[in-house]
């Protein structure tokens, strides 16, 4: 079993991972080897102490030399649902990985695309998160897609294998799909409508002349590259759609922690190194103590 699962390869995890190496822990770090958008997209950053006028590229690059010579790797998997077992947590991945820890981690950002109305109340019965975990529920049905990111692409090749139509609304400029049962629809819908099901994708004015404003779907697969705190954890605390944490980076759930962005504002990788570094330290004693305990029973 890992001491700590860490979810989210930005600035904050990227600074849990260090501290936890420091620290003598053993670990996973969930992410992208790129580590983040966020990260390489910034110009020039001026605001990061003893950094001066810095790229975000060149940032990023720093990071993974750092990580790259602590021996860290980044095992490039999502994570879709996080479950606080006993005394351990289960974190499966969409990739059909399933890893143990005594601690986890929350480093997974924030998305700025919001969530549309409805998309909440039909998890389950309609709306998904993963297209390679449910999109075998969906032969010969049509669903719709809302994509944020080019580097999820191969989930909706992976849902059009199964699905008889596949809405596509991309959130990105390229797309480079090309299937004849994928048809892209650059406008966002508002609301999901249903009864028991997800039945109506609805859009504040007409798609077009033919179509009107409402796709009858079966259902909607939301791919963003950060899935919701609250929708990987169940029972999670949030407020305002932030993980509500206390000074020592520690979520109402015991063992659970969270860095960064997702956490709350100000968004800027001075507050997400140093709450990684927080967190990072606070389940380092956790971990301990546990240790103390497992040897004791
Ligand atoms: C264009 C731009 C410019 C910016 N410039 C500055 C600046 O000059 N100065 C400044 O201080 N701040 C700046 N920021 C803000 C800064 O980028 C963020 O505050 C910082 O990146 C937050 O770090 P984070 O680790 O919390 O989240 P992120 O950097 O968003 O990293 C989160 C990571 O977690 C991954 N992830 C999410 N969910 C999962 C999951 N379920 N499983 C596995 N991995 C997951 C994501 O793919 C991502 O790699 C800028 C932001 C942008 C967009």
């Amino acid at each position: 079993m890992q001491d700590c699962i860490v979810i989210g390869s930005g600035t904050a995890g990227v600074s849990a991972a260090l501290t936890l190496q420091a620290n003598g822990k053993n670990f996973i770090l969930l992410g992208q080897t790129g580590l983040s958008e966020k990260i390489a997209k910034a110009e020039k950053i001026r605001n990061y102490p003893g950094l001066l006028d810095v790229t975000g590229k060149a940032f990023c690059e720093a990071l993974q030399a750092q990580l790259k010579a602590a021996s860290i790797v980044v095992k490039e998997e999502r994570a879709m649902g996080v479950y606080a077992l006993k005394d351990k947590f289960g974190v499966a991945t969409q990739e059909g990985g399933y890893y143990e820890s005594r601690t986890v981690i929350l480093a997974c950002g924030v998305e700025s695309v919001k969530t549309i109305e409805g998309e909440t109340e039909f998890v389950g019965r309609g709306v998904s998160y993963c297209a390679t975990c449910d999109g075998f529920l969906y032969k010969g049905k049509t669903v719709a897609v809302l994509c944020t990111s080019k580097r999820l692409e191969h989930e909706i090749e992976f849902l059009a294998d199964f699905a008889a139509k596949v809405y596509l609304i991309p959130m990105y400029k390229e797309v480079e799909i090309e299937r004849e049962n994928i048809q892209i629809i650059r406008k966002m819908p508002v609301k999901l409508e249903g009864k028991m099901r997800v039945e109506k994708l609805v859009f504040a004015a007409p798609i077009s002349a033919d179509i009107g404003s409402e796709l009858e779907i079966d259902g909607l697969f939301a791919l963003r590259e950060s899935v919701s705190p609250a929708t990987l954890v169940g029972g999670l605390e949030t407020l305002d759609g932030h993980v509500k944490v206390s000074r020592d980076m520690q979520t109402n759930i015991v063992g659970c922690y969270a860095a960064g962005d997702c956490t709350g504002r100000p968004y800027q990788y001075a507050k997400a190194v140093g709450e990684g570094n927080v967190a990072a330290h606070s389940a380092s004693a956790f971990i301990s103590e546990r240790k103390k305990q497992e040897t004791k029973d």
